[in-house]
């Protein structure tokens, strides 16, 4: 037989992230955006902004954003690589760090994107299950692998473990990089950044996406030990020199810098969490761990999540639902504004009442 072109294609069933519906006086809670604006002087900044630098390449190396985050994390220039979105970190971080025969190694229910990374650059994986408050067992990590990864918060339990555990696991790995994935710590407990000192092989990643407002403009950062540092750019450097527009840059240094704001924000968000997970409480909605990213998981014992999911949707409420194993009756629930949290328990209230 003839070979085909077909035969050298790489095939690969993509991630497939949350919609992004555009309804009139919706409420989003599906794909854990930051319902209040960026920084005002994020505003002032993209106000003055000047198009004719648009004429001009970017600083490959986004200096002005390495700099800024090096000063607030108080770490080395040559410690922060930074990208677009932590998606484009993460996805550049496998690429450089997972390149064993060996599997690497993540929980059976995490970020969806990391198996179909895996995939698309051939990366063996074996997960490691959650325990029965979807919780990490360190000890399960302890055997040889490739490398291992995993969100804290976790994606999409909201379930926060303590340092300890996370360090369980890097001193059990001191020959293979440990990715801390840590989109949503900013909502939870401490950061695995105070290891970075202690621990060449640990990575830890983090987003604008979140905490910070500003998931269009598609800003992610890491922060580990220099060698990790620069091997992640040379792999960057191999594949696409200039990932960082000069709005990024700019807009991502004024962010850093607007140190209040995004304290307030994140207070805002945590007090909306209580109130809601309270509201759901009193509801009968059940959490199998103590939620800790600016999302809440739950399940309702009477009231399958699927059915519920789609009578919101109706409601135009969207959140998002995961039809898979132990998830399966579980709705992830972005935290949004009070107002929007109040008429999600409006609408829960009189659900089949
Ligand atoms: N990690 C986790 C656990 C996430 O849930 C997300 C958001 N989908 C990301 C990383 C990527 O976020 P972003 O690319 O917007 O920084």
């Amino acid at each position: 037989m003839m070979s085909s072109w077909k035969d050298n294609i790489r095939s690969v069933v993509p991630y497939t992230p949350g919609e992004q519906p555009n309804q009139p006086h919706m409420i989003k809670l599906n794909t854990n955006e930051n319902p209040y604006p960026p920084a005002p002087e994020v505003k002032s900044v993209l106000d003055g902004f000047d198009p004719d630098k648009l004429r001009l390449y970017p600083d490959p190396k986004a200096q002005a954003l390495v700099d800024a985050l090096a000063q607030y994390y108080h770490v080395g220039a040559d410690q922060v690589f930074v990208g677009v979105g932590s998606d484009d970190v993460l996805s550049i971080a496998f690429l450089t760090f997972f390149n064993s025969d060996k599997p690497i190694f993540f929980p059976d229910i995490t970020y969806s994107f990391y198996p179909v990374w895996a995939d698309v650059y051939k990366i063996p994986y074996e997960t490691k299950p959650l325990g029965e408050h979807f919780e990490i067992h360190a000890e399960d990590y302890a055997a040889p692998n490739g490398g291992v990864i995993f969100p804290n918060p976790n994606a999409p339990t909201s379930r926060y473990e303590d340092l300890s555990v996370v360090e369980e696991i890097i001193k059990a790995n001191r020959d293979s990089v440990v990715i801390v994935d840590e989109a949503y710590i900013d909502f939870a407990g401490p950061s695995a950044l105070s290891l970075v000192p202690k621990y060449d092989n640990l990575l830890v990643v983090q987003t604008f996406s979140k905490s910070r407002s500003m998931a269009g403009m598609r800003i992610g950062y890491a922060i580990g030990q220099p060698e990790l540092i620069k091997a992640m750019n040379d792999v960057h450097y191999s594949i696409n020199s200039y990932t960082m527009s000069r709005l990024a840059i700019e807009l991502g240094v004024c962010a850093v810098k607007s140190e209040d704001y995004f304290k307030q924000c994140i207070e805002k968000i945590k007090a909306t969490r209580t109130w809601t997970v309270e509201q759901l409480k009193d509801l009968g909605f059940e959490f199998a761990a103590e939620p800790s990213a600016n999302f809440i998981f739950a399940a309702h014992p009477k009231y399958p999540a699927e059915a519920l999911f789609t009578a919101l949707r109706k409601a135009n409420i969207y959140v998002r639902y995961f039809n898979t194993g132990r998830i399966s009756n579980y709705l992830r629930i972005t935290v949004g504004t009070d107002e929007e949290m109040h008429r999600l328990i409006e609408f829960l209230k009189t659900y089949k009442n």
